[in-house]
């Protein structure tokens, strides 16, 4: 019987106000929004451009031409519209919401007369609809409109956009299934089934679940639905690379309670992922459960990198094999890393285990940070941890590495989903059941909520992670009897909890500190250490054989050849070097920065036209400086790297 499962508490309910993640969180509505609505109007000049906005105004009849644009660009305009949403949840905008009206009754007026909404399948496939289910993105698009909507109602309370998608999610629920009159296809790109299943806890109507309770269960049976497909004579082909399809690609190989190991795509597997965690949960499905938990565990103990990024192949975005973790070539997609955010935060709540959110937290804090600039304005698709700028040449294995951010893509998943989980990292913060409550992040917040009955006030105050020191201010209406339950992360030493000044006694339950007692006034008081380290690679990886990282807390630290020198992989640090963190209040708005003794390998005694010869070594020191990881790239571009050569 699986436990009750946690919440998170409405945005609307808290106010973050962190030194940390102001620098993100402040930029979304005065600068990211803004941009990428620029964008969705192809108005930001030498930008990828977007047609975003446009193809739905020739959907809606009120513009001529012709659609253009990537398949699934409508799921930008979602993705905007859910940033949006959340955003409006914690920082009221008449203007933005005025502009986000704008856009949901522009949709409203591109649906088709049944509910369905995509402009490419309305405008230049006319008509064929639902028969390119492999690479169409028919459903995904669908699944994030869902997703927008579902926020936008819970932010405003206007059910124009929700009615939309209703209607768009019946006929869906119609059109697929196990019936004879059905479709029994499922999507090539999942996200269609999460957000079917948000919509039914809004709605409490079973045909949502059930239609992706479908999804899931229909996946991946032989015959296989998309190879099928594709042999039909009305099969339409969008991209090349699927001539040669392999169902691993989509999961799709074997079904989905047969799959123990994360293969294939990497968006797609955690947009399913998740879906998986959610029908466990409410089907009480054990089994399903027990096969996101070895996902899970094959993600990350086997395939994740050291930053959170997953997905280690640019060829199809794709997971490969255990311990294959390239550095430079890797794909590490900022969306995949957001996909493992949103799987974590769901096995944390079904299971009430911190660990997940060891993963969450070193996801956000490093590869999803990375995928935005401080000035908000460009972004990273790719996120490898070493760049050197001269290989990353267009026509080569390299041309999916970018030294520098971009304005746009051409296909440009990325930078609105980034936008949408920054004005919802709220919902990280915290987890509650009607007895409980569980603090995940260590993001400086005042919350407002009910628990056990009771009004309670909750001020969580601190710096992190320039220090490692919590202040948890509690205060209740009248005496409150609950749980609270914090997060002892996986790189915490001497973790320790006062309670009024004095040390609190607490279990210790899957990685949570727990103090159950009545509740009125208290100040809880949390400090623990985590100095900066040296940590090494599981020695199957052989891309970080004899290599360590510099890590502090939930922050990777890389090298730039800005603060040190060009040719990175020619240092190699001791072992037991002696790291200095100290914390720069100039540099990107404060950070802590680590500094080192370390040698590096001269070039001094090679003539230019030599590239090989029987020389030993001429050896010079230096001192490296080493930054965040996700502050990288936002001064003069050049070399990046995260693991460093050692001396054994
Ligand atoms: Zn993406």
């Amino acid at each position: 019987m699986l436990n009750k499962r946690l919440h998170s508490f409405p945005l609307k309910a808290m106010k973050i106000d962190d030194c940390y993640w102001n620098k993100y969180t402040k930029l979304v509505p005065d600068v990211v929004l803004p941009y990428q609505w620029k964008i969705l109007n192809d108005q930001e000049k030498d930008a990828a451009p977007s047609y975003c906005l446009q193809n739905f105004k020739i959907a809606a009849g009120e513009l001529k031409g012709e659609r253009k644009g990537v398949v699934f660009s409508d799921s930008d305009v979602a993705k905007w519209l859910e940033a949006v949403a959340y955003s409006l949840e914690t920082t009221p905008n008449p203007e933005l919401e005025k502009t986000a009206d704008a856009v949901i009754a522009l949709i409203g007026r591109a649906q088709c007369d049944d509910g369905y909404i995509n402009t490419y399948f309305t405008l230049k496939e006319h008509g064929k609809r639902w028969i390119s289910l492999t690479e169409g993105h028919e459903l995904y698009t669908a699944g994030h409109l869902i997703e927008a909507a579902v926020a936008y109602y819970h932010a405003t309370g206007k059910e124009a956009f929700f009615k939309i998608v209703c209607r768009f999610a019946d006929l869906i629920c119609k059109v697929f299934g196990t019936e004879e009159n059905q479709i029994h296809g499922y999507p090539g790109h999942q996200e269609i089934e999460l957000a079917l299943i948000k919509l039914y806890d809004v709605t409490g109507k079973k045909e949502y679940i059930e239609t992706a309770k479908y999804f899931i269960d229909a996946r991946g049976h032989q015959p296989n639905y998309f190879v099928e497909e594709m042999q039909r004579p009305n099969y339409i082909q969008i991209f090349p690379e699927f001539s040669n399809y392999n169902p691993v690609y989509s999961q799709s190989d074997k079904p989905v309670r047969e799959q123990t190991a994360a293969e294939g795509h990497a968006v797609r597997g955690t947009y399913m992922y998740c879906a998986m965690a959610d029908l466990a949960f409410y089907y009480e499905d054990e089994k399903l459960l027990k096969c996101c938990e070895k996902i899970w565990d094959n993600i990350v103990h086997k395939r994740m990198y050291i930053t959170g990024s997953i997905g280690s192949s640019a060829h199809l975005e794709r997971f490969t094999a255990d311990y294959d973790l390239p550095n430079s070539s890797n794909y590490s997609e900022t969306c995949a890393s957001i996909g493992l955010v949103l799987f974590g935060k769901r096995m944390a709540q079904i299971n009430r285990d911190a660990s997940y959110f060891d993963v969450v937290e070193r996801t956000l804090y490093n590869t999803v940070r990375s995928g935005i600039s401080l000035e908000g304005n460009r972004y990273f698709y790719v996120n490898p941890l070493e760049v050197w700028p001269d290989n990353c040449l267009a026509d080569t294995a390299m041309q999916h590495v970018k030294p520098v951010r971009q304005k746009w893509f051409d296909i440009a998943c990325c930078p609105t989903n980034v936008a949408r989980t920054l004005t919802s990292l709220g919902q990280y913060i915290y987890s509650s059941d009607d007895e409980n409550v569980y603090i995940n992040l260590f993001i400086q917040n005042d919350l407002h909520t009910e628990i056990a009955g009771n009004d309670v006030m909750l001020k969580l105050v601190t710096d992190f992670p320039k220090s490692s020191s919590l202040s948890l201010q509690v205060t209740t209406k009248g005496v409150s009897d609950f749980s609270i339950h914090i997060r002892i992360p996986d790189y915490a030493e001497n973790f320790h909890i006062a309670i009024g000044g004095k040390p609190e006694a607490y279990s210790v339950n899957k990685g949570y500190a727990c103090i159950k007692r009545c509740w009125h006034d208290e100040q809880i008081d949390i400090t623990f250490d985590m100095p900066a380290k040296l940590v090494s690679a599981n020695p199957n990886v052989r891309a970080d054989s004899n290599k360590v990282a510099i890590v502090r807390g939930p922050e990777i630290f890389c090298l730039e050849e800005t603060d040190n020198f060009k040719n990175l992989p020619s240092a190699f640090i001791s072992r037991s070097a002696k790291l200095e963190e100290h914390y720069d209040e100039t540099l990107f708005g404060g950070t802590t920065v680590i500094t080192c003794r370390a040698k590096k390998i001269s070039d001094e005694n090679w003539n230019n036209d030599e590239l090989y010869k029987a020389a030993k070594p001429m050896i010079e020191e230096v001192t490296l400086t080493a930054i965040p990881y996700g502050y990288w790239c936002n001064r003069t571009p050049g070399e990046m790297l995260v693991w460093l050569n050692t001396i054994l």
